[in-house]
């Protein structure tokens, strides 16, 4: 599949292209570490999440791409980096933030919107959990915000 950024924003464009480049090497991450459930609020195994992603990402039918688009939020207090309507696979970023975030922080937040589509979920407040669900962690971990010890020396809960 492809991303289609249709935002005509260079820095989103750029913020895909980071994301194809690093998205081996955080799957290769992914698959190093030990095969059992670390991720808060999934059952999956860190070797099923990365096998998932790679069919996901790496397919070749045009019918699952997903679509980038900007949109102005009406409250311009708005902290949303976006949203994504997961029926048309549609990534809606906020252009009141454009300038206040880096490309990174773009690369993470398609991965993270991206991993929506693929059904992964966490809680709508924040806790020190939700950090630890597949979208975030995998967000933050392409935007460099986290790193896999994170991750390894995170106690999920029982
Ligand atoms: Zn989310």
């Amino acid at each position: 599949m492809k991303i289609i950024n249709k935002t005509g924003q260079k820095k989103i464009d750029e913020a895909v292209e980071l994301f194809w480049s690093y998205l081996p090497e955080n799957l290769e991450q992914l698959n190093s570490i030990p095969s059992k459930d670390y991720f808060y609020q999934c059952d999956q195994t860190s070797d099923e999440i990365a096998s998932k992603i790679k069919e996901f990402f790496y397919n070749t039918d045009s019918t699952k791409d997903i679509t980038l688009v900007l949109y102005k939020p009406f409250n311009r207090w708005s902290s949303a980096i976006g949203y994504t309507d997961e029926p048309t696979r549609t990534i809606h970023i906020n252009s009141r933030k454009l300038n206040s975030l880096e490309i990174l922080d773009y690369s993470g937040h398609i991965f993270h919107e991206s991993l929506h589509v693929m059904g992964y979920t966490h809680s709508f407040y924040n806790s020190k959990n939700r950090p630890f669900t597949v979208p975030y962690f995998l967000g933050y971990l392409m935007s460099g915000d986290k790193t896999i010890e994170e991750l390894l020396d995170y106690k999920k809960p029982i």
